[in-house]
């Protein structure tokens, strides 16, 4: 074997000392960097990422892992831990595991648990507007809350009220519209309303009190126990999907639609505003977009799931389906208009959310009247023809 011609045995001579030299810069240029502005990326982010590990625990108001609502902050934790590589872990504990449901905005508020997940009008001793970013009885559907939350302002007013209890919401996922709910009496006039005792939360309470029912407070995992022993008549809960777990169709015969008092409940993500701001920026965006997913990916399930949970409960468990009364519903609007007057007069907070509120839902209606409505109606017109 003869000697390489003399420019082959020194080529990688040549290509070990470039490599030293490019190393040497690139060092000198780091340490400069992580002198003068620490290290700060492309995108102006400020990444104090050491490695640090944050352990969250997350309180809800509903029974651990029940079907959709109990499931989501569940994929959240999982989500955040998947993005964040395991720097970032949130332990997820159902009601009364920590804290009882309706403590969750306190245990959150006082850094008893770092985040939450449940629904802002259960909040609404302590905040009465907190209804607003929830559900409105005959107001914003599923779509029309996300977009007045994250495109009308709703989100930064939703900020704004939480605030003052050291807490940052988020939009948590949506039911889309609801059943009107499980009752153990017909309801064929008004006057069946009256002295009738149903669960039903948020501003819809006073409302259905206003319309001559007698409203009553309780959490997910009492209804159950409290229809069955008569302690309530008649409750409204979430639909099928949901209504299918929580075994309803066992206590109660008629399934009434449409949910007039929660056209879109809209679900909430709180987080401790010290445990958000202990986080990197990195992680704080992590916490932020997971919770974006998780809110679309909830109403994807349920809209989903809705169908074969209501066949499940009319074709399997005999459930009695029934579409409460036009006058019913003509009384319950009406009383709906005098609460919520009665609302915004005692706090101007309140009327503030009021008037944003309003300003969008008037605009989207309008618009849904020849969008969303309009196509929905033409596919009936079309598809229900005896012409077909
Ligand atoms: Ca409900």
């Amino acid at each position: 074997m003869g000697k390489a011609p003399l420019e082959k045995r020194y080529t990688p001579l040549i290509i070990l000392l470039l490599v030293a030299a490019l190393v040497t810069v690139l060092g000198l240029w780091a340490t400069d960097r992580a002198g003068s502005s620490g290290s700060e990326s492309v995108s102006g982010v400020v990444n104090k990422n050491s490695g640090e590990q944050f352990h969250w625990k997350l309180v809800t108001t509903w029974p651990k892992n029940l079907p959709g609502l109990g499931t989501a902050p569940e994929n959240f934790a999982r989500i955040v831990e998947e993005m964040s590589g395991g720097r970032l872990t949130v332990r997820v504990y159902g009601a009364g595991e920590i804290v009882p449901a309706f403590e969750v905005f306190d245990a959150v508020s006082q850094g008893v648990a770092d985040a939450g997940h449940g629904a802002a009008y259960y909040w609404k001793g302590k905040i009465p507007w907190s209804v607003f970013f929830t559900a409105i009885p005959f107001g914003l559907n599923a779509q029309e809350t996300n977009a007045w939350l994250h495109y009308g302002g709703g989100l930064e007013l939703w900020q704004e009220t939480y605030a003052p209890a050291n807490i940052i919401p988020l939009a948590g996922g949506s039911t889309g519209v609801q059943m009107a709910g499980w009752f153990n009496r017909e309801i064929n006039s008004v006057d069946d309303l009256k002295g009738l005792k149903m669960r039903i939360p948020g501003l819809a309470g006073e409302v259905f009190a206003a319309a001559g029912g007698t409203a009553v407070r309780i959490p997910g995992s009492e209804i159950y126990t409290s229809l069955q022993t008569g302690v309530i008549d008649a409750t409204e809960w979430v639909g099928p999907y949901n209504d299918l777990a929580l075994g309803l169709y066992q206590v109660a015969k008629y399934y009434y639609y449409p949910g007039w008092h929660e056209p879109g409940a809209m679900l909430e993500f709180i987080v401790n505003q010290q445990s958000f701001d202990a986080l990197p920026p990195d992680l704080q965006a992590i916490v932020t977009y997971a919770a974006r997913a998780i809110n679309q990916d909830m109403l994807d399930e349920f809209t989903a799931r809705n169908n074969a949970a209501l066949r499940i409960l009319v074709d399997e468990h005999g459930v009695q389906l029934r579409r409460l009364p036009d006058d019913v519903l003509l009384e319950l609007w009406r009383a709906s208009e005098v609460v919520m007057q009665e609302l915004v007069e005692k706090d101007p907070m309140a009327a503030r959310v009021y008037a944003s509120y309003k300003e969008f839902f008037d605009g989207v209606r309008a618009y849904h009247h020849i969008s969303e409505q309009a196509y929905i109606n033409a596919r009936d017109i079309v598809l229900d023809s005896d012409a077909r």
